[in-house]
C-alpha cells in the first residue's frame, strides 16, 4: 500500500483520496483502521453488472462478510422511499456503529448511501468507490449526501465527510461515453476557477479522453481535478466564499436542466453551455485578461444537446427563482481570468440575454 499524498482536510477529519484497484479496497480499509468482517456495499445495477462479483469475492477472500445492497440507476433513486428501503434492508442486519458503508457508483448512490451512513445509528463509517468520472472529479469529495423531494433536488441530507475515497480509474472503461463528457465538463470547471495547467492539459488530451477513453491521459486529469475540489471544500466547508466558486457555470446549468426537463440535458451539459455563457460574460467584462476564442473553443469540444428550443425567457424566470438566488438577485460566477473567478451579481438581463444568444448561435 502506498497512501497516496492528496487528501481532504476539513473540521471533521482530515481522509485521503486514493487511486487503488478495487480487489485491494478490504485492505486499504484495514489500513485505515475501519475492519470486518462486516461491510455494507451500496451500488446500482449498472455498476452492480460489472464490478460486484469482483469485489465480493475480493472482499470475501479477505475473510470479510459483504452485504450487497443494489438500487435502480438514476437520478430517482435518490428518493424517501428507496432510502426507506435501504434501512428496512440494513437495520434487521444487525450493523454495528463500526460497520463500514461503502457507495459503489456515480453521483446517486454516493448521495444516497452517504445519507444512509450519516443516518444509521447516527452514523456509520462511509467510504466512497466513484466509478464515475463525475462522482471522481467532483461529487465524492466535500461531504455532501441527501436525497431529492418533490418540491427540488437535493433539499434534504446533510454534511457527512466519509473516512476516505478510493478511486479505481479502471472502473472508467464500462462507464457510457455521455457519462464521460458529464465527468470532463466538471474536471474543466476546476481548472477554470483553479488551474490555468489544467486547462492547458485538458487542451492538448480531451480528444484522448473523450475519444479514446484512454486512461493513461485520463487519470492526471482526475488526479488535478480532485486536488482543486479538495483544496476548495477545505477552505470553505459550508457554501459560503470559495465554495460558491464551484458554481462556475451552473447558474445556466440549473436553469437549462429545470428548463429542458432533467435528464434531457445531463448536468455536465448544462453545466459545459452554462460555462460557455458565464465564460462570454466574463470576456465582456474583462476582454484583455481572457483569450475568449481559445477557452470557449476548449468548452465547444464538450458535445451537448439541441438546446435551440430554450427560450431566454424561460431561462431567466429559473434563474430567478433558483434556491440559491436571494432577494432577485441573480448571481454568476464570472473569471477576471483563468484561475481567478468572482462572484457578480450585477449582471444585466440585456448581458446575459446576449450571452444565451451567443450559446444558441454557436451551438446551432
Ligand atoms: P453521476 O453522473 O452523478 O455520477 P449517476 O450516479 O446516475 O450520476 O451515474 C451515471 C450513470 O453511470 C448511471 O447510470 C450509473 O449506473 C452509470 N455508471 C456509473 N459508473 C459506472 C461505471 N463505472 N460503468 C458503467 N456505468 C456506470
Ligand atoms: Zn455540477
Amino acid at each position: 500500500l502506498r497512501p497516496d499524498a492528496l487528501s481532504v482536510d476539513t473540521d471533521i477529519r482530515t481522509y485521503p483520496i486514493r487511486f487503488v484497484h478495487l480487489a485491494d479496497v478490504s485492505a486499504h480499509l484495514n489500513d485505515l483502521g475501519l475492519h470486518g468482517p462486516r461491510v455494507v456495499v451500496i451500488t446500482d445495477e449498472n455498476v452492480a453488472a460489472h464490478y460486484r462479483t469482483p469485489l465480493v469475492h475480493a472482499f470475501e477472500a479477505a475473510g470479510w462478510t459483504p452485504h450487497v445492497v443494489v438500487v435502480p440507476p438514476g437520478e430517482s433513486s435518490k428518493s424517501l422511499d428507496r432510502l426507506s428501503t435501504l434501512y428496512d434492508t440494513l437495520l434487521p442486519l444487525g450493523l454495528e456503529r463500526s460497520t463500514p458503508v461503502c457507495t459503489l457508483g456515480g453521483g446517486v448512490v454516493g448521495d444516497l448511501g452517504g445519507f444512509a451512513a450519516a443516518t444509521l445509528l447516527r452514523g456509520v463509517p462511509l467510504v466512497h468507490l466513484p466509478t464515475s468520472l463525475l462522482a471522481q472529479v467532483d461529487s465524492s469529495i466535500g461531504g455532501k449526501t441527501g436525497i431529492n423531494h418533490t418540491v427540488g433536488k437535493n433539499l434534504i441530507g446533510s454534511f457527512y465527510q466519509p473516512h476516505a475515497v478510493l478511486v479505481d480509474p479502471e472502473t472508467l472503461l464500462t462507464l457510457p461515453a455521455r457519462e464521460w463528457v458529464n465527468g470532463m465538463a466538471e474536471a474543466v470547471k476546476h481548472g477554470f476557477i483553479a488551474d490555468p495547467e489544467l486547462i492547458d492539459y485538458t487542451e492538448r488530451h480531451l480528444v484522448d479522453i473523450l475519444g479514446h477513453h484512454d486512461l493513461e491521459a485520463t487519470v492526471p486529469a482526475v488526479r488535478a481535478a480532485m486536488h482543486i475540489k479538495a483544496q476548495v471544500v477545505a477552505d470553505d466547508e459550508r457554501e459560503a466564499g470559495k465554495r460558491a466558486w464551484l458554481n462556475f457555470g451552473h447558474t445556466f446549468a440549473h436553469a437549462i436542466e429545470h428548463v429542458a426537463g432533467y435528464g434531457t440535458v445531463a448536468h455536465g451539459e448544462a453545466v459545459a453551455l452554462g460555462m460557455r455563457a458565464a465564460l462570454y460574460l466574463s470576456h465582456r467584462r474583462a476582454p484583455a485578461a481572457l483569450d475568449h476564442d481559445r477557452l470557449d473553443a476548449l468548452l465547444a469540444q464538450l458535445p451537448t444537446p439541441d438546446v435551440s428550443g430554450l427560450a431566454f425567457e424561460a431561462l431567466w424566470d429559473a434563474m430567478r427563482h433558483d434556491k440559491k438566488t436571494k432577494d432577485g438577485t441573480i448571481r454568476f460566477v464570472l473569471l477576471h481570468a483563468v484561475g481567478d473567478p468572482f462572484v457578480a451579481d450585477d449582471c444585466t438581463r440585456a448581458s446575459v440575454q446576449r450571452a444565451w444568444d451567443f450559446v444558441q448561435q454557436s451551438t446551432a
